[in-house]
């Protein structure tokens, strides 16, 4: 089920996918089967079948149980260490790819083979007719897209253990995309490929800028990594007006790859275009900014959905009224979905799963716990549709593609071509329409995710575990946490957490006196037992800001709680919400601060090994 989309081919591309669309049963029959034929040896599969059975979809769906990453975590592992794919895979497993999830504080692992290369590139080829169909001569320019890989590392038994963007970066997929007019990039690909983030993303705005009337369209995956290279452009421009206006890379570049790809660009200096850029960089506001550097832009291609909503204003702000393209849906596990209206607000983007590329599953939403509606404290989606935790076990069938019901909520599940079987993605979609026989998804949020900034996802488990940890700081000096909750402050960049604490001081009731350096104490300790993937971000990456907990006056959760009983909750099945979405809770918390304190230092990271913690 290895499909070929040309993507200068619009027709074809065009007729591709309205036939994988109408047919969307038959192909997700055809990849099951395909799926389980070539895997119905290994020993994962093996486990749950009677000796000499048959593997068809009916035993599949009966005898084979949907799971979690922990209980595939061991074969994976094993296949880190060196044992042979077929645990899991027929196909040699070539990489595993690190998600932003993590298990016990480090990041998931996920399969992949050679051939899923191949899978992707198709995937990214359809996008190619999908956008030409809203938008007429993207072939007549470039588009800025800034993109980066991470460092990799090496499992015990030689397998790359490295982001999914990184590998497809890196693959000759990327690196030898044969030319064709809707693939031209102001980004030289040795300055994607510069592993050092600060020389790649001052490599790629450079050019972007010295070739800025060419520029088409512009974007990164994630609205978070786009507005991290405004917030750069911020702190670089006049330096970057300089490089111009000589026509020499400033001398820290010291990547030969990328001194070399930019001198190439920067072959004379150019002082008019050094002044242009100057004049709209100096102006009092950068509101605007993008549609006035690149002035022929039509549009920003990043991912708006989901925990990247958070950025839609900021995005706004500087858009100067471009449309946000969110393409795609896609993850270390699988790449999923397009989405086929790319013009669409943010807040109606679908995306349609694409039928060949996995073999998907879907867990309804329960109606919630005992039919009772949740309360403050419940991260649900609604009153009726209840999210449940990564450990419940799943009680509900899981229906096929085709059968999804239009307005309900579900669980994505796949089955990969890569070695993954019924394997719970924590992604909670909802159905929004029907494009032919495939129904197409709302993507609506990440199960049991609090906090988001940029790639990490901290769970309400994760939180509390940090936040005890900062208990011990202030306990042994008499203070106790009387209740708290979160806020993903992204007004300003780089995005971070708010923790709001009502303490008191044992035994008295009045305002505690706060020594600062205890309560940086305590936002370091929150940090530093936060999983790898938020300590990544913040100290390597610096896509998150310090940690911050704002002291609220004695009362204040009372007043919350009153304000969601107003709302409908009952009192007696009242729990905080661990954290705060709308703007009125906001308000009262934050008209009720009474102190504010940050992490002074980066909390400790180092690239994970396999088998350790
Ligand atoms: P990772 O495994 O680190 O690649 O992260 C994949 C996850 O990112 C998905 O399972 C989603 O939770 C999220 N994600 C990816 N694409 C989108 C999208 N278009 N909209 C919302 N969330 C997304």
């Amino acid at each position: 089920m290895l499909l070929n989309c040309d993507p200068t081919d619009n027709e074809a591309g065009t007729k591709l996918l309205e036939d994988l669309t109408r047919n969307a049963k038959q192909v997700q029959e055809k990849v099951l089967e395909e799926i389980l034929k070539q895997n119905a040896k290994t020993e994962y599969l093996g486990t749950f079948l009677d000796h000499g059975s048959s593997l068809d979809k009916e035993t599949f769906k009966k005898k084979v149980p949907i799971v979690n990453y922990e209980d595939v975590k061991p074969y994976i592992e094993r296949i880190a260490l060196g044992e042979p794919s077929e645990i899991i895979s027929s196909q040699p497993i070539t990489e595993l790819l690190t998600s932003s999830g993590t298990s016990g504080g480090l990041p998931k692992m996920m399969p992949s083979t050679a051939e899923d290369l191949d899978r992707k590139t198709f995937f990214y080829n359809l996008l190619v007719p999908v956008m030409n169909k809203y938008v007429d001569g993207l072939d007549q320019g470039k588009g800025m897209y800034l993109l980066f890989i991470k460092p990799e590392i090496h499992t015990p038994s030689g397998l790359m253990a490295r982001p999914v963007l990184t590998s497809y970066y890196t693959s000759s997929n990327f690196k030898n995309r044969p030319f064709n007019r809707f693939n031209v990039y102001t980004s030289p690909d040795e300055t994607i490929l510069c592993s050092d983030s600060k020389q790649s993303m001052y490599c790629q705005l450079l050019c972007g800028l010295v070739q800025r009337h060419e520029v088409l369209r512009v974007g990164a995956v994630f609205a978070s990594a786009f507005l991290r290279a405004i917030k750069f452009l911020e702190d670089y421009w006049e330096e970057m007006c300089s490089n111009i206006r000589n026509g020499h890379v400033s001398d820290w570049i010291t990547d030969p790859g990328c001194r070399n790809a930019v001198s190439l660009i920067l072959s004379k200096p150019n002082s008019g275009l050094a002044d242009l850029i100057e004049l709209e960089c100096c102006g009092k506001s950068w509101e605007g900014i993008i549609k006035r550097l690149w002035p022929r832009t039509k549009y920003i291609e990043v991912i708006v959905t989901g925990s990247m909503a958070q950025y839609i204003p900021t995005l706004e702000f500087y858009s100067g009224g471009l449309p946000l393209v969110s393409t795609m849906y896609a993850s270390s596990e699988c790449y999923f979905g397009i989405n086929l209206e790319p013009l669409s607000k943010p807040s109606d983007v679908s995306y349609t799963l694409l039928p060949n590329m996995a073999y998907f599953e879907f867990l309804p939403m329960e109606e919630n716990h005992d039919g009772v509606p949740h309360e403050g404290g419940c991260n649900c989606i609604s009153d009726s549709i209840c999210i449940g935790t990564e450990e419940e076990e799943v009680e509900s069938e899981a229906v096929d593609l085709v059968d999804v019901k239009l307005g309900n909520f579900y669980e994505l599940v796949v089955t990969t071509f890569t070695g993954l079987y019924r394997y719970r993605v924590g992604d909670i979609l909802m159905v929004t329409s029907f494009h032919n026989n495939a129904p197409q998804f709302r993507f609506v949020q990440r199960r049991n995710v609090v906090l988001s900034i940029d790639m990490d996802k901290t769970n309400e488990e994760d939180l509390l575990k940090a936040v005890a940890q900062a208990k011990l700081v202030i306990e042994p000096l008499g203070f106790l946490l009387t209740d708290y909750t979160s806020y993903a402050d992204t007004s300003s960049m780089p995005g971070h957490y708010v923790l709001f604490w009502e303490l008191r001081v044992r035994g008295n009731s009045d305002r505690p006196e706060l020594d600062p350096i205890i309560m940086e104490q305590c936002c370091s300790a929150v940090e530093e037992s936060l999983d790898s993937v938020y300590r990544r971000c913040r100290r390597k990456d610096k896509s998150i800001g310090p940690l911050e907990i704002r002291i609220v006056k004695h009362g204040t959760f009372d007043v919350l709680m009153d304000f969601c009983v107003a709302q409908g909750s009952s009192v007696n099945q009242y729990k905080t919400s661990r954290c705060i979405k709308s703007e009125e809770a906001f308000e009262i918390l934050e008209s009720r601060v009474v102190g504010r304190f940050f992490s002074k230092k980066d909390p400790l990271w180092e690239p994970f090994k396999i088998g350790k913690k």
